[in-house]
C-alpha cells in the first residue's frame, strides 16, 4: 500500500460540485490487473465535464478525473505487462467512473493499457493526449477515406484546442494546406507557428441560410466543434471529400440536410477515441511516435500541477485553452 495524492470531486449535499487535493492510498484504488505510477496526464474538456458533474461522463463522486495516464508500472498480475515498463492509458473507463490520471497512481485492466511505443517519451505521449490522439485518429480516417494533399485545402475547426491545435501541426507537416478557424484574435501567431495558412474567424462559419450547398471549397474537414460550423464545413467539402466530427464544444446538435450528401458525394465520419479498441489504438500511438511524430511538441504545453488544476477546468470550460495542458507529478 502506498499513500498518494489526487484531484477530488465530491457531489455536496446542494448538488454543487467540489474540488480539493487529498491523500489516497492505492488500496483506496478499483481493483485492476495493472497498478502504473503515473508521470503525467493532461487536460482534456471532457475532464472538466467530469469535473462539473455531467452525468454523461460521470455519475459516481467522490471521483478524481484524469482521462488520460502515462507512467510505469508499479504492480501487475498480467505477464504480458511487466512491473518497471513504461505505459500509456487513455479512454476506456479511465476518468470517467474509474479513478483517472488526475492521481499519482491509477489501476487499470491489461486491456486498456498500451506500451509506450518507441519513439516516444512519456512526456510527448501526455503532451499528445486524448486530444492529440484524436487529433491523429481523424487525420488517419480520413486519409482512410481517400484525404490527401492534392484533395485541396483541409479545414481545422476549434483550432487553438487540444485537439484542433495538434490537428493543425500534423496536417501541416504531412504536407496539407492547412486552414484553422478560431475564435480567438489574440491567437493567429500560435497557429501560423503551428503551419496553418489561412486563418479563418469563427464568424465565417455561422451561415444559418438553407441553401443546400456552399462553394466547394475544403479537400478534408477536422471538426472539433459540432452544430452550425460543423454543417457549413459539410456543405462546403469538394466532391467526394469527408469531414471527421470529434466534438462538440459549439453544440451536439448538427442543423443538416442531406444534400450535401446526395449532390456532392461526401462523408461525414465519426471518431471516438474512447472504446477504440486497444489495437487499433496502439496503430496510431506507433505512428504518432514515428511518421507522425510532431515537431517541437513542448510549444503545445501549458504546464499544471494539482495545484492549477482547477483553475485551468475553468478555463477549458470557458473554451479559453491554448494548446494541451499538462499535469506532471514530481515523482
Ligand atoms: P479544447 O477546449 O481544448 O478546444 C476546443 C476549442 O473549440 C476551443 O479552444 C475554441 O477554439 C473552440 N471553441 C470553444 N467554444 C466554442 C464555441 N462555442 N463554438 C465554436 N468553437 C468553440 O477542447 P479539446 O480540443 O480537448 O476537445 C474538443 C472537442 O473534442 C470537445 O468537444 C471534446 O469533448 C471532443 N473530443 C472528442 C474525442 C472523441 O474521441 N470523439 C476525444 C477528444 C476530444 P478557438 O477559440 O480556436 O475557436
Amino acid at each position: 500500500m502506498t499513500q498518494f495524492r489526487a484531484f477530488e470531486v465530491t457531489k455536496q449535499e446542494d448538488g454543487s460540485f467540489n474540488r480539493a487535493i487529498v491523500e489516497r492510498d492505492t488500496s483506496d484504488l478499483p481493483d485492476g490487473d495493472v497498478l502504473i505510477r503515473v508521470a503525467y496526464s493532461s487536460l482534456n474538456y471532457k475532464d472538466a465535464l467530469s469535473a462539473t458533474g455531467n452525468p454523461g461522463v460521470t455519475r459516481n463522486y467522490p471521483h478524481t478525473p484524469g482521462i488520460d495516464a502515462a507512467g510505469t508500472v508499479a504492480a501487475s498480475s498480467d505477464a504480458s505487462i511487466a512491473k518497471g515498463t513504461e505505459v500509456i492509458v487513455i479512454g476506456f473507463d479511465l476518468g470517467m467512473n474509474t479513478a483517472g490520471g488526475f492521481g499519482e497512481y491509477i489501476s487499470v485492466p491489461a486491456g486498456w493499457v498500451t506500451p509506450l511505443p518507441t519513439g516516444l517519451s512519456v512526456r510527448e505521449a501526455m503532451i499528445l493526449g486524448t486530444a492529440g490522439f484524436t487529433a491523429a485518429l481523424c487525420v488517419h480516417k480520413l486519409e482512410a477515406a481517400g484525404m490527401s494533399p492534392i484533395s485541396g485545402p483541409v479545414l481545422v475547426t476549434g483550432a487553438t484546442g487540444g485537439v484542433g491545435s495538434v490537428a493543425v501541426r500534423l496536417l501541416s507537416q504531412a504536407g496539407y494546406e492547412t486552414h484553422a478557424v478560431t475564435g480567438k484574435k489574440n491567437e493567429h501567431e500560435f497557429l501560423t507557428k503551428l503551419g496553418a495558412t489561412e486563418i479563418h474567424p469563427r464568424s465565417e462559419f455561422d451561415d444559418e441560410s438553407s441553401r443546400p450547398l456552399l462553394r466547394e471549397t475544403w479537400g478534408g474537414v477536422v471538426d472539433t466543434v459540432g452544430g452550425t460550423i460543423l454543417f457549413n464545413c459539410v456543405r462546403a467539402l469538394k466532391y467526394g471529400q469527408s469531414a471527421a466530427a470529434c466534438g462538440l464544444v459549439s453544440s451536439p446538435i448538427i442543423p443538416a440536410s442531406v444534400f450535401p450528401f446526395i449532390l456532392r458525394h461526401v462523408n461525414l465520419l465519426g471518431i471516438d477515441s474512447v472504446e477504440l479498441p486497444l489495437e487499433q489504438k496502439n496503430v496510431i500511438w506507433e505512428k504518432l511516435a514515428s511518421d507522425w511524430k510532431i515537431d517541437n511538441l513542448e510549444d503545445f504545453v501549458t504546464p499544471l500541477i494539482l495545484e492549477s488544476l482547477s483553475d485551468a477546468i475553468d478555463r477549458i470550460l470557458a473554451g479559453e485553452m491554448v494548446g494541451r495542458g499538462l499535469l506532471a507529478y514530481a515523482n
